[in-house]
């Protein structure tokens, strides 16, 4: 397994829309893996393959149900939301790719997500409140969406404005 270097905002390719996978392959195994390890390093509970570099839909997720659980991860691959509830939820989000930045962002509260494992078979699951968000926020990393631009205007300008001055602190250090 190999660490992935994770793209910070604003970056111009956290804005592409991620390719379809056309085969899940040993490639495609590996490379899940990684992101999931790079997840895990990072202390995310989500990592899509935009989010490295990576031009594939591809997202990676575990979150337990509390501290002391065991690891359960989910691997994806052309992950799609095919149902939607009408309920909505105002929650904080974080980013790995935005750095110590949280905003409020509207998500349905329940979805179901249609899906390949890393073997190729096709799967659905029905998930809820923060796995239900997650989902959400990972797929639309691979549409090129943050969850910053999911909020007001002035909040995401403050963000981003920060983003740039720890950007620059960075290359200056
Ligand atoms: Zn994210």
């Amino acid at each position: 397994m190999a660490l992935l270097d994770v793209i910070k905002a604003p970056d111009p390719r956290l804005k592409q829309i991620a390719k379809t996978v056309s085969k899940v392959d040993d490639a495609i195994r590996k490379t899940l893996a990684d992101m999931l390890e790079t997840m895990y390093i990072n202390d995310g509970i989500g990592l899509a393959a935009t989010q490295v570099g990576i031009d594939k839909r591809l997202m990676v997720m575990d979150l337990r149900d509390g501290p002391n659980e065991e690891p359960n991860p989910f691997k994806m691959v052309n992950p799609e939301i095919i149902e939607t509830s009408d309920q909505t939820k105002d929650a904080e989000e974080g980013c790995v790719s935005l750095p110590y930045q949280y905003a409020k962002v509207r998500r349905s509260t329940e979805i179901t997500v249609q899906y390949l494992d890393e073997s190729g078979n096709e799967k659905k699951l029905t998930a809820h409140g923060l796995r239900a968000a997650c989902i959400q926020h990972e797929i639309d990393h691979l549409d090129g969406i943050l969850f910053i631009d999911r909020i007001s205007s002035l909040k995401r300008n403050m963000i981003i404005r920060r983003l740039m001055k720890e950007k620059k602190a960075n290359v200056y250090a």
